[in-house]
């Protein structure tokens, strides 16, 4: 111990004797000395962990052992086969649908959002006029190609709600008139102006020919062909238009209906909200190409809920809609 305390003293440099200390004892010791004792250090440590793997097997397989037991066990009890589900297993645990992927169950999809609707009100007692069971009952397209006859009038006309004085024949079928009422409640209670009422519901063939005739002789100085042509995307022609079924509405707070309807707060509520009624804008932005009729921020078409939210959600007119789904085309 000597020496070694005297050759780190020599080797630091250090002439005189120095206080030994644990720090000193690491730096004499020769390097073979200190290559053993790392060794004999790695091999403790490679023990150890040697050890503990070993454990973690013996334990691992204890535990594998078991379970396969139990199981055996409970297919045995089941029904008898050691091996493979038995009918009864099967029927005990029934399968979960695996995950289709990339695909959206659209009619469930649909479906909560139809039934997730909530109002301000408690409109529980219109609920099947807006959302009614026979849900294709009202989704018939009517336009230039699909006319109704001469003679058609629903028969189960009421008085609608609403409805701003002088209105001819203020009526509408039914399912649109309770769920009109309906829209135009939660309406008021969200803030839109009472102003916001019904200034054209069911309009008879014969009104429709009165309304389109006058039209055509507003755009006389255009000539007999121009003026009937311009007339009939302002005013359907008779049989053609959505009035005589009685599930269209005109609704707006303006003296006479006018795009600029299109700038208030009430048009925008409508926008988004009547789809819950079960209605639609029938004439949008930009759709006349497709519709054939002007944009008309003021007309409404009852459909019923169920397709009124699929044709909001999808942006089509009802013109593709019905084309899509082959839905109301007879
Ligand atoms: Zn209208």
């Amino acid at each position: 111990m000597n020496k070694s305390y005297y050759n780190a003293s020599n080797r630091a440099g250090i002439r005189h004797p120095v206080q030994y200390n644990a720090n000193m004892r690491r730096r004499v010791q020769k390097p073979a000395l200190r290559r053993a004792q790392t060794t004999r250090r790695r091999t403790h440590v490679s023990v150890y962990i040697a050890r503990y793997i070993l454990l973690l097997v013996i334990y691992l397989a204890l535990l594998g052992v078991s379970a396969l037991g139990i199981t055996m066990l409970l297919r045995v009890n089941v029904g008898g086969e050691p091996f493979g589900l038995t009918e009864a297993a099967r029927m005990a645990s029934p399968a979960v649908p695996a995950p289709v992927m990339g695909a959206v169950d659209e009619e469930e999809y649909v479906q909560a959002a139809i039934s997730g609707v909530t109002f301000k009100l408690d409109l529980s007692e219109l609920e099947e006029y807006m959302n009614p069971s026979d849900r294709d009952a009202y989704i018939k397209l009517i336009n230039q190609t699909y006319k109704l006859d001469k003679d058609y009038k629903p028969d189960d006309l009421v008085s609608a709600p609403f409805v701003r004085s002088g209105v001819q024949s203020p009526y509408l079928r039914l399912y649109a008139a309770k769920a009109l009422e309906a829209m135009l409640s939660e309406a008021y209670a969200n803030g839109c102006s009472t102003g916001l009422t019904v200034t054209s519901c069911y309009r008879s063939y014969d009104y429709q020919q009165f309304l389109y005739d006058y039209r055509v002789s507003v755009y006389a100085y255009l000539g007999e062909e121009e003026a009937k042509k311009k007339a009939a995307t302002i005013v359907a022609i008779p049989g053609q238009s959505e009035h005589q079924s009685g599930l269209a509405v005109d609704i707006h707070t303006l003296s006479s209906a006018d795009e600029v309807f299109e700038n208030t707060f009430e048009f925008q509520w409508l926008k988004e909200n009547a789809w819950k009624f079960g209605f639609i804008l029938r004439y949008p932005k930009d759709k006349t190409h497709i519709t054939g009729i002007i944009y008309e921020p003021w007309h409404y078409r009852y459909v019923g809920r169920y397709h009124a939210f699929k044709i909001y959600e999808s942006g089509l007119t009802l013109e593709e809609y019905c084309e899509q789904t082959g839905l109301g085309l007879e």
